[in-house]
């Protein structure tokens, strides 16, 4: 019996690593790669499948180095492509939740990810039948995190109309799944429900706190133009700190998640 991929090919896709995740995204050109794009995609969501089943500590360290060094591209290759769901979609939604990634969304070619994956969204037929349920859900789950980060407002009134009459007929559709679940987090969040407004204001903080508050155990002091100036670390800089003795002590737990960073 022959296999479709080589051994070198299947022990590759066994090992992750920031570049595999770039090179299967299609976000890097790796010259003397011939796989098809559909082959890729296919070994992005197995790499992914592996790190979804790792344990949170060893998956959020892959996140963090891959938001390190990619993120600007991850986000480049997204905008390019007209499609909201494509491979680089797909490993940007599972950085979501690093530091990384908050303080990038913050940036000039970050800012308007919400905004950007909104109109994709928006711009998907109503009467189009090839949308999956796992592939709505997560292009229900990665919207709902960048309103979440971004704001509601961020996206135009006219996409907010579309994308909800997308998103309820869809929700119909797959009711009871978890695509239910992420499009109505979309759904609630541009109808202005009080609940949902809460969760993303509480995500928002959530997810802000590491870029925004002193590193150090139990100290407190947060970012404040004007009162208020912490200091970056100097390698990822993306953790904050209010004082050098504070960055020493923080240190032996940031060092895990302290990436060089490109941005
Ligand atoms: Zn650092
Ligand atoms: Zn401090």
């Amino acid at each position: 019996m022959t296999s479709l991929f080589s051994d070198a090919e299947i022990q590759a896709v066994l090992h992750v690593t920031p570049d595999s995740l770039a090179e299967y995204s299609g976000i890097i050109d790796v010259p003397d790669n011939n796989q098809t794009d559909e082959v890729k995609a296919m070994f992005l969501d197995r790499q992914i499948a592996i790190l979804q089943r790792q344990q949170h500590t060893e998956s959020e360290k892959l996140y963090c180095a891959f938001a390190a060094k990619y993120l600007p591209e991850a986000v480049a290759a997204f905008k390019a492509q007209l499609e909201a769901y494509c491979p680089p979609m797909v490993v940007i939604n599972v950085v979501t939740t690093t530091p990384y990634f908050i303080r990038f969304s913050r940036l000039p070619g970050g800012r308007d990810l919400a905004a950007i994956m909104a109109s994709k969204v928006a711009a998907i037929p109503l009467d189009r039948t090839d949308i999956q349920e796992d592939i709505a859900a997560a292009i229900g789950q990665f919207l709902a995190t960048l309103l979440a980060v971004q704001g509601v407002e961020s996206v135009s009134g006219e996409d907010r109309e579309k994308v909800l009459k997308l998103f309820r007929k869809w929700s119909n559709k797959f009711s009871g799944s978890f695509a239910e679940e992420t499009l109505g987090r979309c759904i609630d969040g541009f109808e202005g429900e009080s609940i949902m407004q809460q969760m993303m204001a509480g995500m928002r903080e959530m997810l802000s706190k590491p870029v925004e508050e002193c590193g150090a155990p139990r100290c407190e002091k947060r970012h404040d133009p004007g009162t208020t100036n912490l200091m970056q670390c100097g390698k990822c800089k993306t953790a904050v700190y209010c004082s050098p003795q504070h960055q020493k002590l923080a240190w032996k737990k940031h060092k895990q998640l302290c990436y060089p960073t490109a941005f």
